[in-house]
């Protein structure tokens, strides 16, 4: 019987085979820890259907095709496409797609998935350098209800983060605005080949009740990213250019009762959504 991919000697193999080396520019750093593998599959919600984002050799993806009724992977790296045909051969619920996710049309793909198999999940071992543009893309599918993702540590700390710490940004407002955040578990460097400088942890995002339509989120995000656009600029000055006018700018925030010289990093989720609903 095969090993499972994640296993370090498996691994190994299937880089030796395909005369692999993971390529920073991708993020690339592949889990060979079978029981963290399975511990973030099995905990993702992924009975239905899963999406994942950059599978790499197939480690993770395995462990998904176990738990799912179906998975669809994205993978950037074209060199990896018959490796992936190899090593997930057994599987046939697999689909993986060579595209950046970030240009999908992740809309479709979950409107498609949610249709067929009622619900749809994310999971995925992020790769470093693209985390949040890649969060935020998730973030904006209402219909994604579970997003299981292992991103480096300080990138977690940023979920947990509250005004006033330096980690707390537009990321952690949207983060918390949306969904329940727990941190599963921390993964150590020696779980991947090659072995990350920095730990990374599991984190879990729980969709929260919303009454709103996704445009007013959209809406609400589109300012909140404005407001945090220049961290070190007060409030005033960021709305000030958001909005193309300083006065509109001074009654907003004073209807919004918001102190103009303070720093969007220093306004709690509740005055950023009254600055919001102030100016709608
Ligand atoms: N899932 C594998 C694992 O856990 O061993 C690999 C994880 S590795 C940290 C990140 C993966 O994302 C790599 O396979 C990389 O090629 C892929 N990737 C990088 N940028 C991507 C993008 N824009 N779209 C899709 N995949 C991407």
């Amino acid at each position: 019987m095969k090993k499972l991919i994640s296993t370090p000697s498996r691994t190994k193999k299937i880089l030796d085979q395909f005369n692999l080396r993971a390529k920073k520019g991708f993020g690339q750093n592949f889990l060979v820890d079978p029981v963290i593998v399975e511990k973030c599959a099995s905990m993702a919600h992924a009975e239905s259907a899963v999406i994942e984002i950059g599978p790499g050799i197939g480690s993770l993806t395995e462990a998904l095709c176990m738990h799912a009724k179906k998975v669809i992977a994205f993978e950037v790296d074209k060199d990896l496409m018959n490796v992936l045909a190899d090593t997930l051969s057994d599987y046939d619920n697999v689909e993986v797609i060579l595209q950046d996710f970030l240009e999908c049309d992740l809309e479709q793909v979950v409107t498609d998935l949610k249709q067929q198999y009622g619900s749809v999940s994310v999971c995925a071992n992020l790769p470093y350098y693209i985390t949040t543009p890649v969060l935020f893309k998730i973030f904006e599918n209402l219909d994604i209800s579970y997003i299981t993702v292992m991103v480096q540590k300080e990138v977690g700390d940023r979920f947990a983060a509250k005004p006033n710490d330096t980690e707390y940004s537009a990321l952690s407002v949207e983060g918390q605005y949306l969904f329940d955040i727990k941190k599963l578990f921390t993964v150590p460097g020696r779980s991947f080949n090659p072995s990350p400088a920095v730990d990374s942890v599991i984190i879990q995002f729980s969709r929260k009740e919303n009454d709103k339509s996704n445009q007013e989120i959209q809406n609400f995000f589109t300012l909140v990213r404005a407001c945090f656009k220049q961290r070190r600029k007060t409030i005033y000055n960021n709305l000030k250019e958001y909005l193309q006018d300083g006065q509109l700018a001074t009654q907003a925030l004073e209807k919004a009762e918001i102190p103009s010289n303070k720093r969007a990093q220093q306004l709690s989720i509740e005055e950023l959504e009254r600055l919001f609903e102030v100016l709608q």
